[in-house]
């Protein structure tokens, strides 16, 4: 295939687009796939002569489609959305067509340079204050290991990455025992090891980091000669939607001198609503801030906004010729893969450009609020439903409930059974999760084409479904 072939290629893939999202409410959520039923139709070894491309296609409705999960079914409601807005796949369309590798400012001046500005947007629409810099990560993991490394190599001045961590003291970093599995990720990695991630009990309405208990551990360790290196808070978590007292966790971390960094992957981007910002009142004094327009907002993965209070501190930690510090961003250039692990860099700010400008923040914003009301309105419905318990109460978009109608014995296993059924019958798809110990539903509203029928027919499954079950 040539780029003359693409013209009619390119120009047809926009038909299918267009097609498969205008029929996906027709479609089940989660495919009827089984383990090796995809695999077990490709040939086991790579073509030697080319193929036409038609044959190519075929085989992606016949032998792909039927194997996928639609995350951009608007009655998808597991997990957190991978949103991807028709604008910011049509601005990946222009990036994939350009395929520049942007680490550099001149291996790209304007992919840095937009970068910035809508980082800057960014910032200024989640209410963060003039002085943070952002950068764009591929993920929220991503972003955390960057703050684990900066907490590390700060703590040890810049020991860790010259002679490596043995012989040190442990360093101890300190979170909730609601944090997102990606923290535990960026310990192992950074050489941190698990021991030394001190687990803060959490509790209380928002299932918030306790922070008399924080600082009692950070005594505690200060005592044993171990060194404290920073805290990780949440906002938003993955389970629950747990978060933390940020303005309490940056009292401690200022009296302590310890990094700060906060995780709103998912809920971050509804700071966009400033009647959402309170939720995290106190982030304008975190080191580090990381969210996801990726998840909720409608920029197509990967697209995940990193802010730093001081970025000399994480780019002294990645950079590999310092040197450049000195210089660091005051002759107009920034160089963005010192801010991350990976060299190679996509241009990523191009969808979030389109994005922005496309639906504006106030689109947005109504988007968001729609997804939030409706939550609070189905968990609303249940909780007034026979047999149904709300378990958390929606923090944004997401809540936890179970089934437990008189009589029922074993609550877990019905929690079980009541997914598995939702989950098969395919008009929704929602995932389950533990709260102190109890199998949960758990259920997020937040696909960028849902609207209050999709919602409401997800309370007639889930009640419909349950009914059967006790029958
Ligand atoms: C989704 C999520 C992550 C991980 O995000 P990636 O971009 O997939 O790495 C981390 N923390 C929280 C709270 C999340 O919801």
């Amino acid at each position: 295939m040539d780029w003359e072939d693409f013209r009619k290629r390119g120009a047809d893939a926009a038909q299918w687009a267009a097609d498969y999202h205008r029929d996906l409410r027709d479609r089940p959520v989660r495919p009827r796939s089984r383990p090796g039923d995809v695999l077990a139709r490709l040939p086991l070894s790579p073509p030697d002569a080319a193929e036409p491309v038609d044959d190519i296609l075929a085989d992606l409705e016949q032998t792909i489609l039927p194997g996928m999960t639609h995350w951009q079914h608007p009655r998808f409601f597991a997990y957190f959305p991978a949103n991807a807005a028709p604008v910011s796949v049509l601005a990946e369309y222009y990036v994939s067509a350009i395929a520049a590798q942007c680490m550099l400012w001149q291996t790209s001046p304007a992919a840095t340079e937009l970068e910035t500005r809508v980082c800057d947007w960014m910032r200024q629409a989640i209410g963060l204050p003039e002085g943070y810099s952002g950068v764009i990560q591929d993920s929220a993991s991503t972003a955390t290991l960057c703050a684990v490394l900066a907490m590390r190599e700060r703590t040890l001045d810049w020991a860790g990455n010259r002679s490596g961590l043995s012989g040190q003291p442990a360093l101890r970093i300190y979170c909730s025992a609601e944090v997102h599995t990606s923290i535990d990720r960026a310990i192992w990695i950074s050489g941190i090891g698990e021991e030394n991630l001190v687990r803060i009990p959490s509790g209380g309405p928002n299932r918030a980091m306790d922070v008399a208990s924080l600082r009692e551990a950070i005594a505690a360790d200060r005592a044993a000669g171990l060194r404290p290196a920073g805290i990780i808070a949440c906002v938003g978590g993955t389970s629950a939607g747990a978060t933390d007292d940020i303005a309490a966790v940056m009292d401690v971390a200022e009296a302590e001198g310890l990094y700060t960094h906060v995780d709103a992957a998912w809920a971050g981007s509804a700071m966009i609503c400033p009647e959402f910002q309170p939720i995290w009142a106190g982030v304008e004094r975190a080191d580090s801030v990381v969210l996801n327009p990726h998840k909720w907002l409608g920029a197509q993965f990967d697209c995940t906004t990193h802010y730093l209070r001081d970025p000399a501190t994480l780019v002294r930690t990645l950079a590999i010729q310092p040197e450049y510090l000195k210089t660091h961003g005051a002759d107009g250039i920034i160089n963005y893969s010192e801010w991350s692990v990976p060299l190679g860099r996509r241009f990523r700010a191009l969808k979030l450009w389109f994005l922005l400008r496309a639906h504006g923040l106030e689109g947005l914003r109504t988007m968001i609020r729609n997804h939030v009301a409706w939550t609070e309105g189905l968990a609303h419905r249940l909780a007034e439903t026979s047999g149904f318990e709300i378990v958390t109460p929606p923090m944004l978009s997401l809540f936890t409930f179970r089934y437990v109608p008189p009589g029922c014995a074993d609550p877990d296993a019905l929690a079980q059974r009541l997914v598995n059924a939702i989950n098969d019958d395919g008009r929704i798809y929602l995932t389950q999760t533990r709260v102190d110990g109890v199998l949960v539903i758990r259920f997020q509203a937040g696909a960028f084409t849902a609207t209050a029928a999709d919602v409401d027919t997800a309370f007639d499954v889930i009640t419909e479904l349950a009914a059967d079950l006790r029958a």
